[in-house]
């Protein structure tokens, strides 16, 4: 006996009706959202990439259509967008039914990678238009990206610059082998310190040409002596080239410690991530960020490892993009700095921004150490200390000191007037000598204060919650 199986009609040879994307995807669906902002944007800057003959190239506003709405939903690759826009009704819907290959798609990502960073300012100041966001405060954090490139293809500037110098000393050792009276004209007789590649080429050409014009050796003890001179002149051809890639490396490093070989504008720095707990440094970036209300308003990378160096650069980064800067900073005690407090005071915002020990003194059980000379009573009118044995310390001196970006920092110097004897020496100070000497930078402590009071306040709670959680992404 035959059973019919109780199940739908199939047939997948049967004709297929046209889909009508308007009813299929909902009026309040992400990818409209998409659509909506690329249309309202000002894509001038695209035209420049394009030429005017030729094939017909996609549509930019398409092609960023996808591209965009792929990253909203975590897919990167260019050959798995490819395959949304074939299968996928929202990017079919996207791309008016135009498949572009994931070559196109890889092409025209690396062809709008400059002016993305506009669109990015465009989408941001179109928020601030709907009134989603102020652009009038900063919630600052920042996170380091790990580059693709190898964690051993690391260069560091003072190898670089110990090896150069090493190889200087070779070079003129070897001038001083090369035969003495072209040595003497050339090089070893000039008061040349630095060697330089071109300026060995030429060198290197000259003595050629010296050993050219010499006669034809004839005896074997000559022929010996023709052939030791040209493997000298070889050996420092090999030293002008060590010389040349050492030049180009620092050039690379710049201002830097480190950079990898395969990923020239990766830094070494340490992660967050440290499978191996051994503080390893990989190459990567420091990616700075700036939020408001969930948006991220600002973004950029940095060589620095510490984010103490980065505050004043991306604050200019955001005027750049805004043409203001915001009244209102907050972010953590790694960018405590006296410098960076000093620029937002100058610039009259207001600092919500955390200093090294503000964690520490907000312990409930906090007790002040009664021997660090921050708890020291201070006379400000007569500029002294008093020491807990009630002791004045006087100024001595100041100490200058300048941070890696060029800032002059200043402490004032005090010194206690004798020690020897003094009950508390051994709870006091570890240092030799018998006269306490301490160092005090007022600026900083002041701006520290104002810090303190400002992030106390019923405001600074408010503000230092909505970074933790609720403003910044
Ligand atoms: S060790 Fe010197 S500075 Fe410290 S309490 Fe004694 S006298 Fe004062």
């Amino acid at each position: 006996m035959s059973t019919k199986l109780h199940t739908k009609f199939y047939n997948n040879n049967r004709l297929f009706l046209m889909i009508d994307p308007n009813e299929e995807i909902s009026q309040n669906d992400p990818v409209r959202v998409i659509d909506g902002i690329v249309e309202g944007l000002d894509l001038k800057e695209f035209e420049k990439l394009y030429k005017e003959k030729g094939r017909c190239a996609y549509d930019p506003k398409m092609m960023l259509k996808i591209i965009l709405y792929a990253y909203m939903n975590n897919i990167y690759s260019c050959r798995k967008i490819e395959r949304q826009v074939q299968r996928d009704i929202h990017y079919i819907w996207l791309a008016s039914q135009e498949r572009p290959d994931f070559v196109t798609i890889n092409r025209f990502r690396n062809r709008v990678k400059n002016e993305i960073n506009n669109i990015f300012t465009q989408v941001v100041l179109l928020l601030a238009d709907r009134g989603f966001i102020t652009l009038d405060v900063e919630y600052i954090d920042g996170t380091k990206i790990e580059s693709k490139a190898n964690k051993y293809t690391f260069v560091w500037r003072k190898t670089v610059e110990k090896n150069r110098a090493k190889l200087q000393q070779k070079i003129h050792m070897l001038l001083q082998q090369i035969d003495e009276v072209i040595v003497q004209d050339k090089a070893a007789g000039s008061d040349v310190v630095e060697f330089t590649p071109e300026a060995l080429t030429s060198l290197i050409g000259e003595l050629k040409d010296a050993l050219s014009s010499e006669p034809v050796p004839t005896d074997k003890e000559q022929k010996e002596a023709r052939r030791e001179q040209n493997r000298q002149i070889k050996e420092l051809e090999k030293h002008r080239d060590k010389l040349k890639e050492y030049d180009n490396r620092l050039e690379q490093i710049g201002e830097r410690n480190s950079m990898s070989k395969t990923d020239p504008d990766a830094t070494f720095m340490r992660m967050k991530e440290d499978a191996m707990n051994n503080g390893q440094t990989k190459p990567g970036y420091n990616l700075q960020i700036s939020a408001e209300n969930q948006f991220i308003t600002d973004f950029a990378l940095f060589p620095n490892p510490t984010d103490t160096l980065t505050l004043i650069p991306f604050f200019n980064s955001f005027l750049k993009r805004y043409g203001h800067l915001p009244s209102v900073a907050v972010a953590d005690s790694g960018y405590g700095s006296e410098e960076n407090y000093r620029f937002m005071d100058q610039a009259g915002m207001e600092a919500y921004v955390k200093y090294n020990r503000f964690h520490i003194e907000q312990r409930p059980r906090y007790k002040p150490n009664p021997f660090h000379h921050d708890n020291f009573h201070y006379n400000a009118d007569q500029d002294y200390y008093v020491c807990p044995l009630g002791q004045h310390m006087n100024r001595i001196g100041t100490s200058c000191s300048k941070t890696a970006s060029g800032y002059r920092s200043e402490s004032a110097i005090y010194q206690a007037q004798n020690c020897k004897g003094c009950p508390l020496r051994r709870l006091c100070y570890r240092a030799k000598g018998d006269k306490r000497i301490i160092e005090v930078n007022h600026r900083l402590n002041q701006y520290k204060r104002k810090a303190r009071e400002l992030l106390s306040s019923e405001e600074g709670l408010r503000q230092r919650g909505r970074r933790c959680h609720g403003s910044f992404i």
